[in-house]
């Protein structure tokens, strides 16, 4: 099952991607007499049962096969599938052993949280501004589990169980700003640094987030290309480690760190220019494309 947030007739709209169309939840709900669908997707994720996604979704088939009242995924507008985040995205720094060391650090022992605003987030095919203030715009693939079930002190074992799906992220980053500022939130946040999507895929499509290969493209080259086998805290220890104390909600999201092949990890570095395209891209869930633009 995977869900998106698109645009139609200039309002954000919840869809079901079935094959290459996108089938309108509101719509499939009123024609096929279901319960009606909430109009977001941190309110589907919160409200709606597994039962009741799982018919929709089922019905979403039938109705694009038959071609009813369909949007092809080509000409779909689609947006981030969370527009506009109830509270910062959390992030896990150094996740991966060979990212941390192209980045002349040592992989951490325990996880490396930083977070980005809800402003940095865009949807898929939106531009992402090469701000004047930085000279050092770099790239990250990252996978990210979108929370399903408000809980906290959850176990490993169970941690799993508390997401709802994966999407993915790109954490654009200014290198410089994060490497001034010490802290790194104001490097990770300007505006257009959180590009999200193309769609949440349900946790039932990807039983092992640990076993999903996952790359960055610049213009068509090949810059990052690792398993999220290489993590260094899985998903399921991340969610556990975060929720000590602290209270995980629907819609949250957590972007799972990224492997090495940054640009900042390059000699000479290849800093991202304006005009130069980015494909991030996790298997099983699918491409999130980007286009760097210059500053206003
Ligand atoms: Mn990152």
């Amino acid at each position: 099952m995977r869900f998106c947030t698109y645009q139609l007739s200039g309002e954000p709209r919840l869809g079901i991607v079935a094959g290459q169309s996108v089938v309108d939840l509101r719509t499939l709900a009123r024609r096929r007499r279901l319960p009606a669908v909430p109009e977001t997707m941190v309110d589907l994720i919160a409200e709606v049962p597994l039962l009741e996604l799982r018919a929709l979704a089922r019905e979403a088939e039938a109705w694009a096969s038959a071609r009813r009242e369909v949007v092809p995924l080509s000409r779909a507008r689609l947006l981030a599938p969370i527009p506009r985040p109830r509270k910062n995205i959390m992030c896990m720094g150094r996740n991966y052993t060979a990212h941390a060391r192209e980045t002349g650090n040592v992989p951490p022992e325990v996880p490396v949280f930083f977070t980005k605003p809800p402003t940095a987030v865009v949807g898929p095919e939106a531009p992402v501004r090469h701000h004047a203030v930085t000279q050092q715009l770099d790239y990250e693939v990252e996978l990210v589990a979108v929370i399903g079930r408000r809980g906290s002190n959850i176990r490993p074992e169970r941690a799993l169980d508390y997401v709802f799906g994966y999407t993915v992220m790109n954490d654009v980053t200014a290198r410089d700003l994060q490497e001034r500022h010490a802290q790194w939130f104001k490097g990770k946040s300007l505006d257009t640094f959180a590009p999200l999507g193309p769609w949440i895929v349900h946790r039932s499509a990807i039983p092992d987030p640990q076993q999903l290969r996952l790359s960055m493209r610049v213009n068509g080259e090949v810059r990052q290309q690792s398993t999220t086998a290489n993590m260094i805290f899985s998903v399921a220890q991340l969610i556990a480690v975060l929720s000590a104390g602290m209270t995980l909600e629907p819609g949250d999201l957590l972007a799972t760190g990224t492997p090495e092949g940054v640009a900042k990890g390059m000699k000479p570095p290849k800093w991202l220019q304006p005009g130069d395209v980015m494909e991030a891209e996790v298997e099983g869930i699918g491409v999130l494309r980007n286009r760097v633009v210059a500053p206003q």
